[in-house]
């Protein structure tokens, strides 16, 4: 069948194209019904279904595989590498599970998971996953504030952590940052059970605090079984930026995620039981939600988890590993790639790579020169693929597993089975139907299986966040500017909210604002993303000083500028710090007081800023021209 074909059933016969992939994964009890679709925009699947992940990704390859490698932990950073298979992998779960439960954490519970790239988070997710419990990982790389505000809306009943992380060698630590985050929560987890992996002193509160090690000892011999979950229970949530300052808790249901997973190893990547997968991304991402844990280990795959950077200790090091385990697939983001093309070219041809198929691209937009680079240099197939935290797997992209397709360069592709996605004019809410025309990417309900569910204790919010944001029609929004071309093709032009992406990282411009705001030397300030050539976008922030004398004083403005950084930093993380900040008298804003922002980006990438009629005061846009054209 060819693709055409293979879509259309997807769109016209969802039940019956659903039910055959449903049949990927293992059922306790099998689904009544495939698709509820009876209370739009809410979409359920697979009704009645009981099953769970955990046995999915686990236990039952314990029949056929049990001693191949499931998870494959590698670092760079602590020079650490453990291969567990997948019978050693279940026992791990099971002694995790044991002792979440011994913390008095049961069905439905939330766990949140703040580790750095170690085996311990995979198996406390999949623990969570087998016990029933709502995991919700939270990147690493955040800090206190950002961890506060997730604690305090998810109300875990008790939280993973570890002593730190390392980042190029240096040791990141966590607990004071967490320690620091449930001070700040109003809301207290009972219990917090660390790994301690030597790297950083770790005050304990007594009573509260758990070390992993020794309560591991206490489950060695845990048999803990699977909890038979219903389909559309919740299995996990997981945080994202939108365009107000809270994150939201992206949920996602048990059954149809699995499907989605199993499905997508087939028909998109073409990974095969027995093989490896190699995703570079953080469990702190949906991708390492979805294509590090979950989705290889549900296809039988071995999988990689790798801590550290793409070039230490050269740039060789993925490509060794692609030797030493012979990856068949591969999945990373155009900002490492551009990282490594900045590298001695020689590393791409040091290594045996001929096992390798693949190499998936996301996160961002992919450009032409880094996407021939690597095709190139690695001489595979490289597949952009376009989603988000909320699609939980690609929406637009090259489903090879079901008909080869040329990629179109600058294109992610096409859109993916079950995906009815559409261009529509961002203020009439008409369909654009004829070839390059701009306007917004939206998605027509019902929506596939593995999308979110809700917000997380907040459905009125998902309706009116996503569903609600085109005149006149009930649409989920990308909010994604995009164009189709003649041949069906999809270009993504950036967003159309003030979400910036900055090395595959989606930031909201709003906490950044918000953090920078809460220094007493800043009265206001306007966050913007700017091109960038490695990371896609930068953050570029443009506050008025309280202090107006911070304005004539250069060695004043510079101190200022290290200060609200070093806030960022705290408050947030490294990955919300903005490139710049440059201090200005005025921020440029509309006579009822919006803030300008797509005119400021405009004038930082040195384009036209476009109609300014509602300016109030144009010298605001001066002043941000003059700090570029000096
Ligand atoms: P996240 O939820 O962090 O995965 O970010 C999703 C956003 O990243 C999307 O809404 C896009 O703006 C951007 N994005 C993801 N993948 C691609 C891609 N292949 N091409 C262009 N933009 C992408």
């Amino acid at each position: 069948m060819g693709y055409a074909e293979f879509y259309r059933r997807s769109i016209d016969a969802p039940d019956a194209f659903w039910v055959e992939q449903a049949r990927l994964i293992d059922w306790h009890e099998p689904p009544r019904r495939i698709c509820d679709d009876s209370r739009p925009p809410f979409t359920r699947w697979f009704v009645g279904g009981t099953t769970n992940l955990c046995h999915n990704a686990v236990d039952r390859h314990l029949r056929d595989r049990p001693d191949q490698p499931a998870l494959i932990w590698v670092s760079t950073e602590t020079d650490g590498e453990r291969v567990y298979s997948f019978r050693e992998l279940h026992a791990e779960v099971n002694r995790t599970a044991a002792m979440l439960k011994s913390l008095g954490v049961g069905k439905g519970d939330r766990v949140l998971i703040y580790m750095p790239m170690i085996p311990e988070a995979a198996f406390a997710m999949l623990a969570c996953a087998r016990i029933g419990a709502i995991h919700s990982v939270v990147f690493g790389g955040f800090a206190s504030v950002s961890l506060a505000s997730r604690i305090e809306d998810a109300e875990p009943k008790a939280i993973v952590s570890a002593d730190g992380g390392s980042r190029a060698g240096k040791v990141i630590a966590y607990k004071p940052l967490l320690d620091e985050a449930i001070r700040l929560s109003r809301y207290k987890p009972q219990a917090v059970l660390l790994a301690d992996r030597g790297l950083a002193p770790m005050e304990r509160v007594a009573g509260r605090d758990h070390d992993w090690a020794p309560l591991r000892e206490k489950h060695l011999d845990a048999q803990v079984p699977c909890e038979w979950l219903q389909s559309t229970d919740v299995s996990y949530t997981i945080y994202t930026s939108g365009t107000t300052g809270r994150p939201k808790g992206v949920q996602r249901d048990v059954g149809g995620y699995a499907v989605a997973l199993a499905a997508s190893m087939e028909l998109i990547f073409q990974g095969r039981a027995g093989e490896t997968y190699f995703s570079t991304s953080d469990i702190g991402w949906v991708v390492g939600h979805s294509y590090i844990v979950y989705g290889p280990l549900i296809a039988g795959m071995s999988t990689i988890m790798y801590e550290g950077l793409p070039i230490r200790p050269d740039a060789g090091i993925w490509w060794q590993l692609v030797e030493k385990y012979k990856v068949t697939v591969m999945f990373s983001a155009p900002t490492a790639v551009r990282v490594l093309k900045k590298q001695d070219p020689a590393f791409l041809k040091k290594y045996d790579l001929s096992s390798l198929r693949g190499l998936f691209l996301a996160g961002e937009p992919l450009d032409e020169p880094t996407a021939r680079w690597i095709g190139d240099g690695l001489g595979v197939p490289i597949v952009d693929n376009y989603w988000q935290t909320e699609s939980g797997w690609p929406i637009l992209t090259i489903a090879n597993g079901v008909e080869p397709k040329p990629a179109k360069l600058g294109s992610p592709g096409v859109p993916m089975y079950g995906y009815k996605v559409k261009i529509l004019h961002e203020s009439t809410g008409e369909e654009l139907v004829r070839p390059n025309e701009k306007g917004v990417v939206v998605i027509e309900g019902p929506t596939p299986p593995g999308f979110m569910q809700t917000v997380w204790r907040d459905d009125e919010r998902f309706v009116r966040t996503y569903w609600e944001s085109i005149p006149g029609k009930q649409v989920y929004s990308t909010f994604d500017w995009g164009i189709r071309d003649e041949d069906g093709y999809f270009y993504i032009l950036g967003r159309t909210d003030d979400v910036i992406n900055v090395a595959g990282h989606r930031l909201g411009t709003r906490e950044i604002e918000e953090s920078i705001s809460s220094h007493p030397g800043v009265a206001e300030v306007a966050v913007v993303g700017v091109a960038d050539p490695m990371k896609g976008q930068v953050a570029m922030a443009f506050a008025i000083p309280k202090d107006s004398a911070v304005l004539g004083d250069a060695a004043a403005a510079l101190k200022l500028e290290g200060d609200v950084m070093k806030v960022v930093d705290q408050q947030l993380g490294a990955v919300a710090r903005p490139s710049r900040v440059r201090f200005v008298s005025l921020l440029p804003k509309t006579r009822s007081g919006k803030l300008l922002r797509r005119a400021i980006q405009a004038v930082c990438e040195g384009r036209d800023p476009g109609d300014l009629t509602t300016i109030e005061d144009p010298s605001a846009l001066q002043q941000i021209k003059d700090l570029f054209n000096p």
